[in-house]
């Protein structure tokens, strides 16, 4: 089967060394394979992302030497512009009585938590879950706007990672019933990128570490709606030297710093000795990797890059 693989960076800030080692993995992923790549921009959220954003993310990208065969700024591959879709979905779920509305506030949410699952994200206790009609109706006349969970199943799933292995998760204990639709009408991640994944015919998702705790949902979601989920490849996590994650924040690593310093075989090359696909760094074009390239070389544990 062809290999189909994407990248799908969110334009809400600069690219920074994480999201770059992502993209860069993700096209050798496919590359590799002789299979197809999809630039899809992951805009959902009005208040953090733009169109100029979005150009600058493309820029970037094409600065590094990576290229794609679909996608970028087509309005078909801006989430912000694939609302049918996801409504579409959204329907389906409602209609098999997996989805119901939520009228907790942020703070009555996190109340309402289980203890953190040990991935950092908060559990959903399931309270709304559990309304009757009437109070549904107080909720509503009181001018409450719900969002909108889909109910998940009390039984282990697992992915089978090509490069973390197994990685099982308990959705109801792990996760708990999760946002499909914000209150203010926004698609969630969760939601939109399994339609996405699924109808683009994706088959290998690349992405940092981060996310795979994302990813039994997903797949779950993805079979729910009757779609054969993707292959998922995570990838270790850029730290600094503290080990704190690499972030949006860290504005000495974003791409507007790491452009001023860096040709662009260089970062190429820094890149792939990060990712262990070099002995040490030295300047090289993306396609000079694809015939060494294997995920066993790829480290598991987090990369500490301190200040390179
Ligand atoms: N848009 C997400 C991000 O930039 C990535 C989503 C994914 O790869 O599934 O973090
Ligand atoms: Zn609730």
């Amino acid at each position: 089967m062809e290999v189909v693989g994407r990248f799908a960076p969110s334009p809400s800030g600069r690219m920074h060394l994480g999201n770059l080692l992502s993209a860069l993995l993700a096209w050798l992923d496919a590359r590799s394979a002789g299979g197809r790549l999809i630039l899809r921009v992951e805009d959902l959220d009005p208040d953090r992302c733009d169109q100029n954003k979005a150009a600058q993310l493309v820029d970037d990208l094409r600065w590094l030497g990576l290229d794609w065969d679909e996608g970028e700024l087509e309005p078909d591959y801006c989430q912000s512009r694939r609302g049918r879709y996801y409504e579409a979905a959204f329907q389906k779920l409602r209609e098999m009585g997996l989805v119901y509305p939520c009228y907790c506030t942020r703070a009555e949410r996190l109340a309402a938590s289980a203890p953190h699952s040990g991935e950092g994200e908060p559990v959903y206790s399931g309270r709304c879950a559990r309304l009757t009609a009437e109070e549904r109706l107080a909720f509503e006349r009181a001018g409450r706007r719900p969002a909108w969970r889909v109910r998940v199943p009390d039984e282990n799933l697992s992915v089978d990672d090509g490069h973390f292995g197994l990685y099982t998760q308990n959705l109801k204990r792990d996760c708990g019933d999760f946002i499909v639709r914000r209150s203010d009408g926004v698609w969630a991640y969760q939601l939109a990128v399994t339609v996405d994944d699924a109808l683009m015919g994706v088959t290998h998702v690349v992405r940092g570490r981060d996310l795979l705790p994302s990813a039994p949902r997903q797949a779950w979601l993805c079979r729910t709606l009757g779609f054969e989920p993707p292959e998922y490849f995570h990838l270790p996590l850029l730290t600094d030297k503290a080990g704190r994650r690499l972030s949006k924040r860290d504005r000495d690593l974003d791409m507007g710093a790491l452009r001023a310093r860096y040709a662009p075989g260089e970062l190429t090359g820094l890149l792939a000795w990060y990712a262990g696909l070099l002995p040490e760094p030295k300047s090289v074009e993306p396609k000079d990797l694809v015939p060494g390239f294997s995920w066993a070389k790829v480290p598991k544990n987090d990369i500490a890059v301190g200040c390179p």
